[in-house]
């Protein structure tokens, strides 16, 4: 009798795990759908639904078929869906609430929760190795996962905080030559603790938790030392690098848990992030190595030397130079995003486009506060994808171009990064705004730009500034050119 009871509880283990195994795989498929279909505004929104639905299919199997190596089903349901509850409701209260332009802020603090999510499951785990052993041999990749888990997950999650601080303007950058070495050190003593624990032998694990506290502190402490000294333009490549510590840091917890789903949606946020950090530094003209000793500088520091006067034009001259203009460039920045002038600038270029004037959008990999950003706020628009130009073709056709309207943008177009070594920001390629026959520049007043340097585009021969809130000034302007 018993034995037929072990067989068909042995049966009904290998049912539960093989349709665990095939839901994680449908999960799985899902994020790489979703993730996919994030590659084009327009499928962008079901992309998410997509890898959402596979991610609570992934949290339901897990929850209901899960079941450890002693065959135990997962406990502390209750606490469980009382913190998924509890998670949901926060999660949701603030996205409904959240500005678009505090979205940067936003995903800076999303992804500082993944990695701490990371860090607390080695930090439980780790003791739970001896658990029916006196023993336990350390160098297990078991053990190596939890480790990297805890550094990489800390490392996120403080980093994101102090990126998020700086993102809401409330942190400034701390920039000291001997930071870079101290950083250096932080990450050898990190990796050295990881080689001394996989190098113990026979060990009780819970007698080291010591030592992985001691690990947990100075990952943390690194997370914010590293992050600290970063700023202004760079800020972009950090924020994406964070973003990929905290998939990697996933990752391991999925490997830990055997859990195909994590394991796949760690991998693929940690070589998203990875791609995306590239892309952000080929962007910046800056070397990964920079970004990972976190040595390079950001703005404020130098700043150009401001260039004589600035020539204002008035609405109806902006309006009939870009109306019988051939070629117009958009060049989208920050402000546009806070002004909210999306929409109304997709109909002056509709506007423009009946009256024969051909409309381009140059689009700068870092303008905004987050990768994408001038993408993301334009589809909301409509405005077609094909006319949106990355910019170093949009600056090959400045020459060619009549009037280059820049609303919003400053660092992106400021010549400083070609013309003045001493700048903060020499070396990053710019959307050659300058190079246009004409510039329009419309912003609120002389502000400066994330990295805080003067701009000599402004004082410019060929620029004349039309001061104002973005959005009004392009109502202003969709109203004098109807009128032309
Ligand atoms: P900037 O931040 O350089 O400049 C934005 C400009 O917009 C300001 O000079 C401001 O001038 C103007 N502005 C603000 N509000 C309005 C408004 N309502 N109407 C009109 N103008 C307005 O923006 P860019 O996009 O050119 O550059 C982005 C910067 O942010 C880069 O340095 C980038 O490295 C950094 N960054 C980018 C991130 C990313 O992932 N994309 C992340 C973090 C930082 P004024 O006050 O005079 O109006």
């Amino acid at each position: 009798m018993d034995k037929v009871f072990q067989l068909t509880q042995n049966i009904s283990f290998t049912l539960g795990d093989a349709l665990l195994e095939l839901i994680y795989v449908i999960a799985s498929v899902l994020f790489i759908i979703g993730l996919k279909m994030l590659s084009s505004p327009k499928s962008a929104k079901k992309g998410n639904l997509w890898a959402a639905v596979g991610m609570v299919m992934a949290i339901i199997a897990t929850i209901t078929l899960h079941v450890d190596k002693e065959g135990q089903a997962i406990g502390n349901i209750p606490l469980i869906l009382v913190a998924i509850a509890v998670g949901t409701v926060i999660g949701w209260a603030i996205a409904v609430k959240v500005k678009m332009t505090a979205m940067p802020q936003l995903v800076s603090f999303f992804n500082g929760m993944g990695g701490a999510s990371a860090a607390l499951i080695s930090l439980m785990e780790f003791p739970h190795l001896a658990h029916g052993a006196a023993t336990a041999a350390m160098g297990t990749g078991e053990v190596l996962a939890i480790l990297l888990g805890l550094m990489i997950g800390s490392v996120s999650f403080a980093g994101s905080m102090v990126a998020f601080g700086k993102l809401d303007g409330k942190v400034g950058d701390i920039r000291a030559p001997f930071l870079r070495v101290v950083n250096l050190i932080f990450l050898i003593v990190l990796i050295g603790f990881i080689v001394y624990i996989m190098l113990q032998g026979n060990v009780v694990p819970q007698d080291m938790m010591p030592v992985i506290y001691i690990m947990l502190a100075i990952s943390l402490i690194y997370g914010i030392s590293f992050v600290m000294p970063i700023g202004g333009a760079d800020m972009p490549v950090v924020i994406s690098l964070l973003n990929s510590f905290t998939g990697v840091a996933a990752a391991m917890g999925g490997f830990l848990y055997d859990n195909q789903a994590m394991l796949t949606g760690g991998i693929l946020v940690g070589s998203a992030g990875t791609i995306l950090t590239i892309l952000m530094c080929r962007a910046m003209n800056r070397s990964l190595m920079n970004v990972i000793i976190g040595s390079f500088g950001g703005g404020g520091a130098a700043a150009s030397s401001e260039g004589g006067t600035v020539k204002e034009i008035s609405l109806s001259d902006a309006a009939v130079l870009l109306n019988y203009s051939s070629k117009v460039y958009v060049i989208p920045g920050y402000g546009l995003a806070v002004a909210q002038a999306q929409h109304l600038v997709n109909e002056m270029s509709k506007l423009l486009e009946a009256n024969g004037v051909e409309v381009k959008f140059g689009i700068h990999s870092v303008a905004g506060r987050m990768p994408g950003h001038m993408n993301v706020l334009l589809a909301e628009a409509d405005v077609p994808y094909e006319k949106l130009i990355e910019e170093k073709d949009a600056s090959e056709e400045m020459a060619s171009t009549d009037v280059a309207v820049v609303i919003g943008a400053n660092d992106v177009v400021n010549p400083a990064a070609l013309d003045d070594p001493s700048s903060p920001i020499y070396g990053m390629p710019i959307i050659k705004a300058g190079s246009a026959k004409n510039v329009i520049v419309m912003k609120r007043g002389m502000g400066k730009g994330y990295a805080a340097i003067e701009n000599n585009l402004f004082y410019a021969d060929n620029t004349r500034m039309l001061f104002g809130n973005a959005k009004d000034s392009i109502q202003k302007l969709i109203e004098e050119i109807k009128a032309l």
